[in-house]
């Protein structure tokens, strides 16, 4: 059996080589997360130059770079770090000298004795106590490692800020200037925040697909708005556990991954998947649990963050991950997804209707494989969400749209010239995959189509060819 959920993998300085990189391939990896909050774009074009030489002729790794948003964060932490003991005093200030800095000044601004802070995932909890001339006395409520630039959440306090700070663009173009496949927005918290996203990339290059990471509660209130408007979404649960209470996180990442499957839109569940292994070979029982229930809930892909990017066991994480999907999959409920009400047609009626009837009749007939071709990728996308049991083969017109089905459930794709007409389309479709070993002979499979071929969302044929 093939691995259907996909894998996200964070690049970091665990994995800063050729020879890394290549090892996270053969583990797994499907999409290659570039998290612009670490690191620079003379190391992130190296990346994606090694993963341009590798990249593998089927299925190949798509790019995803993630933009940093309006995150707050700590200035500079007295010697790079400091541990603070459970109940430890410290003075916080604007700038100067304190053993903490707020360089923001919204939020250096709204902090009143009584709030409460919390630092990185939330590891570290700080109660303001009292006011000191220009400084804050704090206490730890919540003791831990405190480091440099660590992201800052004041509980219960939102700041207004634009969508795309000046960084987020300078990345932006760097990163379309470098060939990403999706760039994710960080702490979107409306459709809107997408849509300005998507004009900046259409100046650019229309293809690029975008990825609403969401993470706090306004995102969370417009979800089925967000789903429709962003391509990606993002389980985003590090920050969505700060942004709300963490014991709301489970029910808010079944909520965002229905929506969705709802609205045809591939999702990734993030962060802390097998956080233990950062520093160890084996997950826990709850971490292994956890990629299984997302997979349960419907998502299309987990991802992996510190696990890769800086841990001790970068690609034992990713083969542990690919592991637990295969002993997932067979549990999910096949037969539900195909008549889920939910999923009623928002995309293009046409195509889903033939996606729809094509998973049935694979179903009904028992068929090993469904072949897709597609300019846009929306066939296959559309063919996902029915979650056939089939495997769901993929003809890509374009090196664009097959990197990008990267992301999508189930989906494995190669890459073929468009020929002239249909029946030319269907028979490379056909002997791509023969070709691959992935169908066999005389093996009947059911294929889509369109007439004319070629133009994208006009997929209106079904056949089920004796091959
Ligand atoms: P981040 O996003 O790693 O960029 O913060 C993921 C999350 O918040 O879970
Ligand atoms: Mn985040």
């Amino acid at each position: 059996m093939t691995r259907r959920t996909k894998i996200v993998c964070t690049l970091g300085p665990a994995v800063d080589s050729k020879a890394k990189i290549r090892a996270l391939i053969d583990a797994g990896m499907n999409v290659a997360r570039i998290n612009c909050s670490h690191g620079d774009w003379a190391t992130r074009r190296r990346w994606i130059k090694w993963i341009n030489e590798l990249q593998p002729k089927v299925s190949p790794i798509g790019i995803l770079v993630d933009l940093q948003g309006p995150k707050f964060r700590l200035g500079t932490v007295e010697g790079g770090s400091m541990k603070l003991k459970q109940g430890g005093k410290l003075t916080i200030a604007h700038t100067g000298d304190a053993q903490i800095t707020i360089p923001d000044l919204k939020v250096w601004d709204a902090i009143r004795v009584g709030d409460r802070m919390l630092l990185g995932d939330g590891e570290v909890e700080i109660a303001v106590v009292k006011k000191k001339g220009k400084s804050f006395l704090c206490k730890a409520n919540c003791g831990g490692t405190v480091r440099s630039r660590q992201g800052l959440t004041l509980v219960g306090k939102s700041f207004t800020a634009p969508p795309l700070t000046a960084k987020d663009k300078a990345d932006l173009k760097e990163a379309l200037d470098s060939g990403a496949d999706f760039i994710a927005l960080s702490y979107v918290r409306r459709a809107k925040d997408i849509d300005k996203l998507r004009n900046l990339i259409d100046k650019r290059d229309p293809r690029v697909k975008t990825v609403a990471k969401v993470e706090t509660r306004e995102a969370l209130d417009d979800i089925d708005n967000i789903a429709r408007s962003a391509d990606v979404v993002m389980v985003a649960r590090g920050d969505l556990g700060l942004q709300m209470a963490f014991d709301e996180v489970p029910v808010a990442q079944k909520r965002i991954i229905k929506a969705c499957n709802a609205a045809a839109t591939p999702v990734i569940t993030a962060t802390q998947m097998l956080e233990s292994m950062i520093h160890a070979p084996r997950p826990t029982r709850a971490e292994a649990s956890d990629v299984a229930n997302a997979i349960l809930d419907g998502t299309d892909a987990v991802m992996l963050s510190g696990e890769t990017a800086m841990g001790e066991y970068p690609v034992a994480s990713v083969r542990t991950m690919a592991g637990i999907a295969l002993k997932t999959e067979p549990l999910i409920n096949y037969q539900l997804a195909l008549h889920d009400e939910g999923k009623t047609a928002q995309q293009d009626t046409e195509t889903d209707s033939v996606a729809h009837a094509a998973v049935g009749i694979a179903t009904t007939m028992g068929t090993r494989s469904i072949l897709t071709s597609s300019t846009s990728g929306m066939t296959p996308r559309l063919v996902s969400r029915y979650r056939p049991q089939a495997q769901i083969l993929c003809v890509a017109w374009t090196e664009t749209t097959q990197r990008q089905l990267s992301v999508v459930w189930g989906v494995e794709s190669a890459l073929a010239k468009l020929p002239k007409g249909t029946d030319a389309a269907v028979a490379a479709t056909v002997k791509t995959f023969l070709r691959l070993k992935r169908i066999k002979r005389r093996e009947k499979v059911v294929v889509t189509a369109g007439v004319p071929a070629g133009v994208p969302g006009n997929t209106n044929m079904i056949l089920v060819l004796n091959v």
